[in-house]
Parts: C-alpha cells; sequence; structure tokens
C-alpha cells in the first residue's frame, strides 16, 4: 500500500492554460508520480497516483493555490503505481463530450447519504441512469441501475433524448451516476435539456460513495481507466463479483486486451480460457496474422501500444463475441 490513486476535477477559468501546464510538469516530474492529467481555460480532469509519501507535498501545492483550495480529491490505495506514465496536456474537452454543456443548469448534487436514501425511496417512477459505457456497467453498478445502451459515450445526447421516449420527464424522476462525478456534471444539463424537470446527481461519483458507504445497493467492482483495470469500491469490505467469462461463462471480472493486435478488443476471462485461446477474444483472432505472444498473469494490464481510448473506441467498433 505505497501509492495513493488520486481522482479530482476543477470548474474554474483557468488563465494561460499552457502556462499552468509546465507549472504542473515542474512540480510533479519530480515527484514519484504517473498518470493523466488534462487541462484548459475551463478547468482540469486529473487522474494520478504517487507514492503516498510524496502525496502530502503534493496537496500542499494543489490547495495552497487559491484556486483549488476548495477541490475535493478522492483518493484510493494502490500497492504499485495505477499508470504506466506521466501525461499533462491540453485537451479541448475535459472529458469525453462534444456537445456544449452548461454548468449552471446541472441536476441537483446529493451526498452520499442523500442518495442511499433516494436509492431506498425509489418508486416506479424513478430512473437510475449509469452514466458511463456498458463495459463499465458489465463489472460493477448501482442496483436497479441498467446498462447504457451507447456504442461510443459520444452518443449520450441521443440516449437522453430515447429517455423521454420511456419516461415522462414531467413525472420522472433521474437518479444520475459515474466513476468520479465529472460526468454527471457535463451531461445531467443534456438531461434536463430534454424536459426532465427532476434530475439529481451522486457528488462524487462512485468512488466517494464507496469510500463512504462500501458496498451498500452497489453490486460488484468499479472499472478504472488505469492499470487496475477493475478495483474494489471499498477498501474495507469484499465485493461480489457479478460478470462473467466471454468463453465458459465462469464468474469473474478480469478484462484483457486481445492478442490479436488489429482486434486488441477489450473482452472478460478466466485465466484458463485466457490460456486455452493465447489471450484472444475469439478463436478466429487466435490464427490472425500479427497475434503478441500470450503471457498469463493473475493481473492483466491494460495492452499500450495503442492508447487506452483508442482502444476501448476500438471496442466500440467490434461487435461481442
Ligand atoms: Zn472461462
Ligand atoms: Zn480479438
Amino acid at each position: 500500500m505505497d501509492y495513493s490513486v488520486l481522482a479530482f476535477y476543477v470548474f474554474k477559468e483557468i488563465d494561460k492554460p499552457h502556462r499552468e501546464i509546465e507549472r504542473w510538469k515542474r512540480f510533479l516530474v519530480e515527484k514519484d508520480a504517473l498518470g493523466r492529467i488534462y487541462i484548459n481555460e475551463k478547468g482540469i480532469n486529473a487522474q494520478m497516483s504517487i507514492l503516498e509519501k510524496e502525496a502530502s507535498d503534493f496537496y500542499e501545492w494543489f490547495w495552497g493555490d487559491e484556486r483549488y483550495k476548495k477541490t475535493e480529491i478522492k483518493v484510493h490505495r494502490s500497492p504499485e503505481q495505477a499508470f504506466p506514465k506521466l501525461t499533462i496536456k491540453y485537451r479541448l474537452q475535459l472529458a469525453a463530450m462534444d456537445s456544449d454543456y452548461d454548468l449552471s443548469r446541472a441536476g441537483k448534487h446529493l451526498s452520499s447519504d442523500e442518495w442511499e436514501k433516494m436509492l431506498e425511496q425509489r418508486d416506479e417512477n424513478t430512473v437510475i441512469l449509469d452514466v458511463r459505457n456498458d463495459y463499465e456497467w458489465e463489472v460493477g453498478h448501482f442496483q436497479g441501475a441498467e446498462k447504457p445502451q451507447l456504442k461510443t459515450f459520444r452518443e449520450f445526447p441521443k440516449y437522453a433524448e430515447e429517455l423521454k421516449k420511456k419516461h415522462d420527464p414531467k413525472k420522472t424522476k433521474v437518479l444520475m451516476y459515474c466513476t468520479g462525478g465529472i460526468r454527471c456534471e457535463l451531461y445531467s444539463s443534456l438531461v434536463k435539456d430534454q424536459g426532465f424537470e427532476e434530475v439529481y446527481q451522486l457528488e462524487g461519483g462512485i468512488i466517494k460513495y464507496g469510500l463512504e458507504k462500501g458496498n451498500k445497493h452497489w453490486r460488484g467492482n468499479l472499472f478504472v481507466f488505469d492499470d487496475r483495470l477493475v478495483v474494489p469500491i471499498s477498501d474495507k469490505e469484499k465485493s461480489e463479483v457479478i460478470s462473467h467469462c466471454c468463453h465458459c461463462d465462469a464468474t469473474v471480472d478480469t478484462y484483457y486486451n486481445c492478442a490479436n493486435m488489429d482486434c486488441n478488443q477489450l473482452f472478460i476471462s478466466c485465466k484458463s480460457c485466457a490460456e486455452k485461446i493465447k489471450g484472444c477474444c475469439r478463436e478466429s483472432c487466435v490464427d490472425a496474422p500479427r497475434v503478441r505472444p500470450f503471457q498469463a498473469s493473475n493481473h492483466p494490464k491494460p495492452f499500450r501500444k495503442l492508447r487506452f481510448e483508442e482502444k476501448v473506441k476500438l471496442h466500440k467498433n467490434q461487435p461481442n463475441p
């Protein structure tokens, strides 16, 4: 337990973002820190891991800045670095999102306590909206949340439109949640645009809820966009595994990238099937021209030849095995 894995975001005007990027680089390059930090004029979206004993230096530096001092940081522990490298860069979109969003029209923020209460009091007019991708839902989600029907996350505006066809916006309470809260910040106004009046969002997302409430009303584990891939939402409780090997249906939640480099699909597999089929997502990939040798591991890491986001995109373009 030597590393702290941090997740946080800031919505504040950043004057001269490129200069800010240089400042972050200067500070973090010296440290044992890796991660993915996006900065633009509108704010920061960061996921990083840092040696535990250096984390307090970071907090002091970060919160010491007037602009960031009220920012909440969600922290997990990890025995090793969770990211393969340190990327600090300008990105037009802080989270995968093409359309414009209106932060002033975000849904009502719920604390973990309030969220828990709302889940317990829900009726047939309540919709629990999982604002993530289907492969994230697959390994864990709140009880009663439907699997998101999205080919890519950029289709969310269309998804919000569909929601209106299935549920009366005037009568329906929408409870939205995502991994760390940022996607809900950006997407809740789109749900409101469809006429839904009662829109609520879980503040701090699943990560904060897990730290505060453990597995209550949650099933499974949490998909994360770093080397750990799938983690429990609570450090204290044991979690159940709810997903299945795509080859033999055994109950597992280990993700692999297909060893066929031209496929590279993310799939869930048990260890013995992965070995048997040489790390491929399906039989036809085993004989493909570019298959990398399979290395058995208890904790397979995402293959990094492609950028992770590109792989996910690729995965979304493949039919399910
Ligand atoms: Zn299997
Ligand atoms: Zn494949």
